[in-house]
C-alpha cells in the first residue's frame, strides 16, 4: 500500500482494506444452496452498475484505503470483457491485490490472461467431485469444464483455493476425496457452513445447522488424522489446518456460525450498486443512487465513510437489525459471497 493511503477504522476498530465487487448476478449454474432452479429474478441490465461506475467507485474506495478487490458474482466471467475490466482494476492507484472467485466452467481460457495480469489468487467453487452429484448440486454437468479449469490453474501456478459448501445428505461423501487433494498438491481445501442465502428456502439456525464448522473438523479428522492449527492471518474467515504429510493445506469458514466477525475487514458491493458492511446486512448504502444522482466524489466518500462508522459489530447484530430479519430470500449470487 502505498505510504500516503489512509487506513480508515470502523466504529469497532477493524480496518477496512478489502472490497468484495459482484461483477454480475447472472449465473451459468444454478446451485441449489444459492439459487432456485427456476424462475430467478435477474436485476435488469440497465440497474446493473456498468464498469465505468464500478472503477470509480473503486477509486474512491482505494482513497479511503482499499487495497484489496475480489471479482466475484453471479458467475463473473458470464459478464462480458471481464479481463480487460481487471486490467483497468489494476491501474488505480492503492489497489495491489485483485482475485477472483469463479464457478470455472468458463474460465480455464482465460487462465494466461489472468497470470499476465497478476491476479493473486483464485477460489474455485467446488462442491464435489463425483459427476452425477456435481450435476446434481448445481443442476448442470459442467464438472469436466470446471476441472480443466482447476489444472490450468495449477499449471500455471496460479494459487487455487477450493471453495466446497458443506450440504447435509448431499456432498458428506465427498469432504475427504475433497480434502484429499491437499496430500499431493499445493492448493487450500476449505469447507463452507452452508448459509440460508438461497433465494427462497429455509435452513436450521447457527444452532441448529446440521454440518457445523466444529462437526466438519471432526470428520475430517476421524478420516485424516490430526488437523493441525496454522496461525490466522487478519481478517481471514478460513481457520486453516495442516495435515501430517500433506503439501496442501485444508480449511474451515464458519460462515454461518460466525466465529470470525471481530476481525472482519470485508466490505461488499452488490451487482446493482449496494454497499454492504455486513454479509448479513441487508444493504446500507445505495450507491448506484449517488452515482447517478450526480453526486461528486467527495459527497460519495463522505456518505461511505458514515456507512464504515456505523458497521454492525458482528454478523448477529446485522442480521437482527434487518426489517424481516429474513435471509432466505437474498440470493448468495446478488450479495456476491
Ligand atoms: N459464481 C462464483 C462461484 O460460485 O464461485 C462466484 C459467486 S458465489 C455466490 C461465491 C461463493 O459463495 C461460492 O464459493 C459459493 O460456493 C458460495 N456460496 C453460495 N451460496 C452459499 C450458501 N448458501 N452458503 C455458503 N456459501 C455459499
Ligand atoms: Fe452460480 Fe456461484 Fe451461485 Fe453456484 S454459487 S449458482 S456458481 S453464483
Amino acid at each position: 500500500m502505498p505510504l500516503s493511503t489512509p487506513v480508515l477504522f470502523d466504529n469497532h476498530g477493524r480496518p477496512l482494506e478489502y472490497l468484495r465487487l459482484a461483477v454480475t448476478d447472472r449465473c451459468n449454474l444454478r446451485c441449489f444452496y444459492c439459487m432456485p432452479a427456476e424462475g430467478i429474478q435477474y436485476v435488469p441490465k440497465h440497474e446493473l452498475l456498468s464498469y465505468e461506475e464500478m472503477l470509480r467507485l473503486v477509486g474512491i474506495m482505494a482513497g479511503l484505503g482499499v487495497r484489496k478487490v475480489r471479482l466475484t458474482g453471479g458467475e463473473p466471467f458470464v459478464r462480458r470483457d471481464l479481463v480487460p475490466f481487471m486490467a483497468r482494476l489494476r491501474e488505480i492507484a492503492g489497489i495491489d491485490d485483485i482475485s477472483l472467485t469463479t464457478n470455472g466452467v468458463l474460465t480455464a481460457p482465460h487462465v494466461p490472461e489472468l497470470k499476465r495480469l497478476g491476479i493473486k489468487a483464485v477460489n474455485l467453487s467446488l462442491d464435489t467431485l463425483d459427476r452425477a452429484r456435481f450435476a446434481r448440486i448445481t443442476r448442470r454437468d459442467e464438472l469436466p469444464a470446471v476441472m480443466q479449469t482447476f489444472e490450468a490453474l495449477l499449471a500455471a501456478g496460479i494459487p487455487v483455493k477450493i471453495n466446497a459448501v458443506v450440504m447435509d445428505g448431499q456432498n458428506i461423501e465427498d469432504l475427504v476425496p475433497l480434502a484429499e487433494l491437499t496430500r499431493e498438491l499445493p492448493v487450500d481445501v476449505r469447507f463452507i457452513e452452508e448459509m440460508p442465502f438461497n433465494g427462497g428456502s429455509h435452513l436450521a439456525t447457527p444452532d441448529t445447522l446440521p454440518w457445523h464448522h466444529r462437526r466438519i473438523r471432526a470428520h475430517l479428522e476421524a478420516n485424516l488424522g490430526e488437523l493441525l492449527p496454522l496461525p490466522t492471518p487478519l481478517g481471514a474467515t478460513a481457520a486453516d489446518y495442516r495435515v501430517a504429510g500433506h503439501v496442501g493445506r485444508v480449511g474451515i469458514i464458519a460462515a454461518y456460525s460466525r466465529t470470525f466477525c471481530g476481525t472482519c475487514n470485508r466490505l461488499r458491493l452488490t451487482a446493482e450498486g449496494g454497499l454492504k458492511t455486513c454479509l448479513y446486512d441487508q444493504g446500507v448504502l445505495d450507491l448506484r443512487a449517488m452515482l447517478r444522482g450526480g453526486a461528486p466524489d467527495g459527497e460519495i466518500e463522505t456518505a461511505l465513510i458514515h456507512a464504515f462508522r456505523n458497521r454492525a459489530a458482528n454478523g448477529f447484530e446485522a442480521e437482527a437489525a434487518r426489517p424481516l430479519h429474513q435471509l432466505s430470500f437474498e440470493s448468495m449470487s446478488t450479495i456476491g459471497g
